[in-house]
Parts: C-alpha cells; structure tokens; sequence
C-alpha cells in the first residue's frame, strides 16, 4: 500500500521557510516582498485561486494587492497596468491569473511581465531559461512537484519518469525539470499509447485535466505516483485527480492525493518565487 504525500504539511513547511526569511529581510533591510495579482472577470476558479494566493502572501508577511479588472477590458488596458506594476519598486512579483478572456492575448500579457518580477515563471525568459539548463525563475507546480519528490526521498538520477500532459505551464518544465535532474523522461500526450508508456514509470507525474485516466492496473509496482489533475466531479462537486487514487495505491511506494497533494505546493512555490524575486532586487546576483 503506497504512502501518501502530505502536499498541505511540505507546503506549509515551505511557507514556514519563506516566513522565516521575509521576518530577516524585513529587520535586516527594511525590505518588504510585494506579490501583485492581476485578475480579469469574474471566473470563480480564478477568483478561489486568487484568493488562497492573496492569503498565503499576507500569511508570510509579503505586502499583497489584486487588481481586478472586468472582463470587458481591453488589452492595452492590461498592459498599462502590467508596465505600471513592472515599474513599482514596491512590487517584485506579479502574476496575471489565467485564463484571460478569449479577446486578450494571454501570449502577449506574459510576456509583458518584467522577467525578473515573472513570479509564476511563465515568461519565454524564463521558459526558455530552463530549456537551457540556466538560473531562472520557474514554474511553480512542476517545482513543487520537485519539492515533493525531495521530500520522500526520490532521487530521479537514472530513473524512468514518465510525463503524461505537455502544457507549458505543467507538462514541458516538469519533464525538463526531471531532465536535469538526470531522469530518463518521456513525455506523453493525447496521442500516446498511455498504458503501455505509463507501465515504465518509476515516477510518474500526470497533468492532463481527465477525471481517472490513468488506471490503476497501469502503474508499475513501487513507483511514485504524482497526480497534478484536479477535476470537481458533477455528482458532489469534489475534486479528483487525473489518476485511479485507490487501484493506484495497491501498486505506488508514494502517492499524491488530491486534494491535498499537488495543489497546495504552487501556492507555495509562488510564494517562494517571489521572495526570491525581492531578494534579487537587492542582491541580484543571488539565484
Ligand atoms: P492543458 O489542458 O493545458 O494540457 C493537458 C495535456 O493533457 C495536453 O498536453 C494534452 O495532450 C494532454 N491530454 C489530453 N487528453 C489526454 C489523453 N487522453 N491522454 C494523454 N494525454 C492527454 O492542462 P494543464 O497542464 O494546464 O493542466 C492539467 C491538469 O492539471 C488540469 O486538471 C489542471 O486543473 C491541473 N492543474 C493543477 C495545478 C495544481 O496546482 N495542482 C496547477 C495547474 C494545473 P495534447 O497536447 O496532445 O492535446
């Protein structure tokens, strides 16, 4: 019977880390870390996640402000208000909650975003700067997936890990985040033959956004299972992952749970990426 992953108790140990740090650098430097999020109309999801984000930056100590704007908006409107958050020295980390509405190009906000402010390491700087194996802000689920394995103990060096779902924000920096960490990767997608690739994994991260894809008899007997899926089922409106958790669990050494594995951890890598930000406004060679 696998293990289970406690996402909400590494989280709040990272968020505990994080504390600690913005408590020296306010008495050592009078430095406050600043998180702006930019939220546009009214997607409850977003709103949710804006909220948890808001109330884990106060949590630490950061200074924190939304920016809501309505769903009319119009893109030169975002990115004024980007270049104006760009330029507030009191402001190190930004973040535009996703999705924006389908006449903005999300491509172009993003990419307006100081790269050094970049807090969920979404800007092709920054993408691109892990493509390269270089020092760079990165995307905050695949490096709390990091954190995850970390703390279980797994190293990926010469380990099969297998990568179902390629999005940029998920998908592609976790399987290069794996790659660096000498894995052999294998990503895989809608045109994958899942079962049979899955069977090879000895850790195995799903990000597809499919209620129970992968099923349980799939996984290989030991392997670490990380399920980034999060899906509300119609009947009760509860979350469940991309993976069979039970029939999953009779195989798994480690598994993640949703809720309570993955998810808790962006939040804590956004926060964790923005102190780095305010540090680096002071030290900048710090990385
Ligand atoms: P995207 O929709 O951007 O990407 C989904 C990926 O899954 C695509 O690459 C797609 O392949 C692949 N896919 C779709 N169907 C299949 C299939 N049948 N078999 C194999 N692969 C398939 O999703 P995201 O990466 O943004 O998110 C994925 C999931 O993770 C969602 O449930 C989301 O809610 C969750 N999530 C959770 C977070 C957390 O904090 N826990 C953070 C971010 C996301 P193709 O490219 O071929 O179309």
């Amino acid at each position: 019977m696998a293990q289970l992953i406690d996402g909400k108790a590494v989280a709040a140990r990272v968020r505990a880390e994080v504390k600690a740090e913005v408590d020296r650098l306010k008495a050592e430097r009078g430095l406050v870390p600043g998180l702006a999020v930019v939220r546009v109309g009214e997607d409850p999801a977003s709103k949710t996640y804006v909220t948890g984000k808001k109330k884990a930056a106060e949590e630490v100590g950061f200074h924190s402000w939304e920016h809501h704007r309505d769903s009319t908006v119009s893109q030169e409107e975002l990115l004024a208000l980007v270049h104006r958050l760009n330029e507030d020295p009191t402001v190190h980390g930004i973040l535009v909650q996703l999705p924006l509405p389908r006449h903005i190009d999300a491509d172009v906000i993003i990419s307006a975003v100081r790269p050094e402010k970049d807090a969920d390491g979404f800007h092709p700087m920054n993408a691109g700067s892990l493509l390269l194996g270089r020092a760079a802000t990165r995307a905050c689920t695949p490096l709390g997936v990091m954190r995850l394995l970390e703390e279980i103990g797994c190293e990926p060096s010469g380990k099969n890990a297998v990568v179902v779902g390629r999005s940029n924000i998920v998908g592609k920096p976790m399987a290069l985040m794996l790659l660096q960490r000498n894995a052999t990767v294998t990503m895989c997608h809608s045109k994958s033959d899942l079962p049979s690739e899955v069977s090879r994994a000895d850790i195995l991260v799903v990000a597809v956004g499919v209620r129970e894809l992968v099923k349980g008899a799939w996984i290989k007997p030991g392997a670490v299972v990380i399920d980034v899926g999060m899906n509300r089922k119609e009947e009760d409106n509860k979350l469940v992952g991309d993976v069979e958790f039970a029939a999953a669990s009779e195989r798994a050494s480690f598994i993640t749970p949703v809720p309570g594995g993955v998810g808790p951890m962006t939040i804590a890598m956004l926060i964790r990426n923005t102190l780095e930000a305010a540090i680096r406004s002071v030290v900048p060679s710090a990385h």
